[in-house]
């Protein structure tokens, strides 16, 4: 493996710029994590292809980000090649009640021109951060509604099947979980959606927003959610319930607003969140005999929690 090679390749065959040593903390909602050996935005799918190639025949790990915001990027970063998701993929088209979309595509804006059309299905995702491609690849939503729900069809590329298409009843749905084929980005995404009242998405729409602002600190990085709620539960009350909101570890603190956010509040390296991770964990397990596990995404090499 040579980054140094796949550096050179890279800058001969994609279009955009490839960076080296970028640092993640630039890229992640948490504004936490050290330098990605190499960072590439690709703008076309000529760019994605060429660069999921260049990582497999160099044999370097690669990771897609969307928006970062539902990662915790190591202190030590990441010692290959992130992507990113550039112009081609932030385009969208609506077909009558089918709105085809790029997976670089944010979230917000989709479900703010599904309102403005007077189409139903995606009030859910009101205030979800991110983009369209890490939401089809977390499954995002909330706790009775998520987009798998709505995805018809997926295009994925891999650097061993090239682009082909997946149904969105052949992927495995789960919670805050997608059966991507492995080695996928998700490129596209068709999402099913249907005529609706335009009063009744506002006002789900507002009561959402409403709450999310009531109940979570929203001004301050965080990655969301930070641990899945486990069957019948929920992480928040678990976590407030051993009495751990307030906890910190350096720039780490279990919120104030919401015990299951992680906020970063200055100066918070990724060790102080693993390490926050590591206290809740053990606190609720003897509090409650529940394992909690994460919802956030771990880039780049972290000890074991
Ligand atoms: C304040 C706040 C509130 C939040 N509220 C919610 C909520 O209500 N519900 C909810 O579900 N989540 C919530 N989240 C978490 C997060 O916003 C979602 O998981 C979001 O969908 C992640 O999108 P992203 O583009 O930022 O993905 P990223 O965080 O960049 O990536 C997440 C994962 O998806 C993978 N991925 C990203 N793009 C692709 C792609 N194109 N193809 C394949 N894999 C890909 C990444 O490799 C990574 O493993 C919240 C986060 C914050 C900070």
């Amino acid at each position: 493996m040579s980054i140094e090679a796949a550096y050179e390749l890279l800058s001969e065959r994609l279009s955009g710029p490839v960076r080296r040593d970028e640092p993640l903390s630039r890229h992640t909602s948490f504004r936490i994590g050290g330098p990605a050996a190499l960072f590439a935005e690709c703008d076309s799918l000529g760019d994605l292809s060429a660069a999921l190639s260049v990582a497999a025949d160099e044999g370097i790990p690669w990771a897609v980000l969307g928006k970062g915001s539902n990662v915790l990027a190591s202190d030590a970063g990441f010692d290959g090649l992130v992507v990113v998701l550039g112009r081609e993929f932030k385009r969208y088209a609506i077909e009558g009640e089918h709105l085809r979309c790029g997976a670089g595509v944010v979230l917000g804006v989709v479900v703010q021109e599904a309102f403005r059309r007077g189409l139903t299905g995606l009030e859910f995702a009101v205030g979800v951060p991110g983009t369209v491609g890490g939401a089809v690849a977390m499954n995002a939503g909330s706790r009775d509604r998520w987009i798998g729900e709505i995805v018809e069809s997926l295009t994925v590329v891999s650097a061993d099947r090239g682009l082909f298409r997946v149904r969105g009843d052949e992927v495995a749905w789960g919670y805050r979980h997608a059966g991507i084929p492995r080695g996928g980005v998700v490129v596209e995404t068709s999402l099913g959606l249907r005529e609706g009242d335009l009063e009744a998405i506002r006002r789900t729409m507002e009561a959402s927003l409403r709450r999310r602002k009531r109940t979570q600190p929203l001004g301050v990085p965080s990655a969301g959610s930070t641990f899945v709620n486990p069957e019948g539960d929920s992480a928040g009350r678990l976590i407030e319930a051993a009495g751990l909101k307030g906890t910190s570890v350096g720039g780490a603190a279990v919120s104030e607003v919401h015990a299951n956010f992680i906020v970063n509040t200055g100066g918070a390296t990724a060790a102080d969140v693993l390490e926050l991770v590591r206290i809740i964990r053990h606190t609720v397990r003897e509090a409650h005999g529940i394992e909690l596990e994460p919802e956030i995404r771990f880039l780049g090499s972290f000890e074991p929690a």
